[in-house]
């Protein structure tokens, strides 16, 4: 059986996560294969670091011609392809600075330092005093720092001591985040849509005041888009929803093409500029192929293709999954094609719904308990997306 399988291949890996029991070995745009030749269909997109799809031609074609010609340099040189990947990055972006890492995490952690040095150097805060505010139910990353912020027990309990300067307010408060700005606040870090938290959309015009507050105070606007942004939401970024500008970009998970960590900031110079050279750094960060297949995505974005489908088939997927408030599900929250499903706990945990639904051929993820997160392909059929949630109301009504 899978499980057995699963199991053999689990013997000498960490605890660190509780993986569904299926061991897949192979994957096609929003379909995957495992060892035992079942297909599932793919709706968590590892996390939305899939959105192209398992395999996309176009982003898999830039990866092996890079691979042939050169792959890795440090930064101690420069190569052919980090500078135009930067342009074209930047200009997705309406930015003029690109700030190249690898995962999610030290993108974030970059923003973290980028702003506490902006707020010495140019805000003129003193030595050591910055503050950073984010969010209640936020999810940023697992490095120590980072779990510093959350109110997510599971990240934390252990992992003290923790790294001070941060100041948690509820999320979606607009007025709660200019309440909490002092002279010595650097920057607002946020995530415009909480995905982690189980797709959390904030109330309209949240954005707005964020950018608004921030902007009075003289304060940095950091949006963490990492799961949001690259067209998961119908948009470029989840900012776009209201036009809202950050001063700066936090991205990763897509900007890989669902082939290897690809994270970046991105802000203007008069931010970005103020970190000098041997101050901040990554010996694979802007690495040839990385930036291979992350300009290659940026190239896919650029003609906003990819986020008008995502907007489709959104539409598509809350229309859908609408009749099942009630039919055991007890809220839907959907942002282009991403959504959290909350399973009614008469019926059962989100872990046993998503084991229930891999029995059926289709892969989601349970989090906080009760919720299901999708987030397919955006290469994902409307018609499969139907099939899916059709298999989703058979495990509700049985
Ligand atoms: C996944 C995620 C991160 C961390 O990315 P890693 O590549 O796993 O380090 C940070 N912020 C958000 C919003 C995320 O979803």
């Amino acid at each position: 059986m899978t499980d057995n399988l699963a199991t053999a291949t689990d013997v000498n890996l960490a605890h660190n996560y509780h993986p569904l029991p299926v061991t897949i070995s192979s994957g096609e745009g929003a379909w995957v294969t495992d060892v035992e030749g079942k297909r599932y269909l793919d709706l968590l997109s590892a996390y939305s670091a899939l959105n192209f799809g398992h395999g996309h031609p176009e982003i898999l074609a830039a990866a092996h011609a890079q691979l042939d010609r050169l792959t890795l340099t440090s930064r101690a040189f420069n190569n052919d392809v980090l500078g135009p990947f930067a342009t074209a990055l930047a200009a997705l972006c309406g930015k003029d600075m690109v700030l190249p890492m690898n995962t999610g995490a030290e993108a974030v952690e970059s923003g973290i330092k980028l702003a506490r040095a902006w707020g010495y150097r140019v805000k003129g805060v003193p030595a050591d005093a910055a503050q950073i505010i984010v969010a209640n139910g936020n999810f940023h990353g697992r490095t120590t720092t980072i779990v510093s912020f959350s109110d997510d027990d599971t990240a934390r309990n252990g992992f003290g001591p923790f790294t001070p300067g941060f100041v948690n307010v509820p999320y979606g408060d607009a007025g709660a985040i200019e309440a909490a700005i002092t002279p010595n606040t650097v920057a607002v870090l946020i995530e415009p849509i909480q995905g982690e938290a189980g797709v959390i959309i904030p109330p309209a015009g949240y954005l707005t005041a964020v950018r608004e507050a921030t902007a009075r105070n003289n304060v940095l606007f950091i949006a963490d888009e990492i799961q949001s942004g690259l067209a998961r939401v119908g948009t470029t970024f989840a900012c776009d929803r209201e036009n809202v500008v950050p001063d700066l970009y936090l991205l990763g998970k897509a900007l890989g093409g669902g082939v290897m960590p690809v994270s970046a900031v991105v802000a203007n110079s008069d931010i970005l500029g103020v970190i000098q050279p041997g101050e901040h750094g990554s010996t694979f960060g802007g690495n040839p192929l990385a930036a291979a297949v992350g300009h290659r995505v940026v190239q896919m974005l650029a003609t906003g293709e990819f986020q008008e489908r995502a907007a489709q088939l959104g539409a598509h997927l809350e229309q859908i999954l609408q009749p099942l408030v009630g039919h055991g599900v007890t809220e839907i929250r959907v942002a282009g094609l991403w959504a959290g499903i909350d399973i009614d706990p008469a019926l059962g945990t989100g872990r046993q719904i998503a084991e229930k639904l891999m029995a059926r051929g289709v892969l989601v993820k349970d989090t906080h308990g009760q919720t299901i997160r999708m987030a397919p392909p955006i290469v994902v059929r409307a018609t499969e997306l139907d099939w899916a949630v059709e298999q989703l109301r058979l495990v509700l009504a049985v």
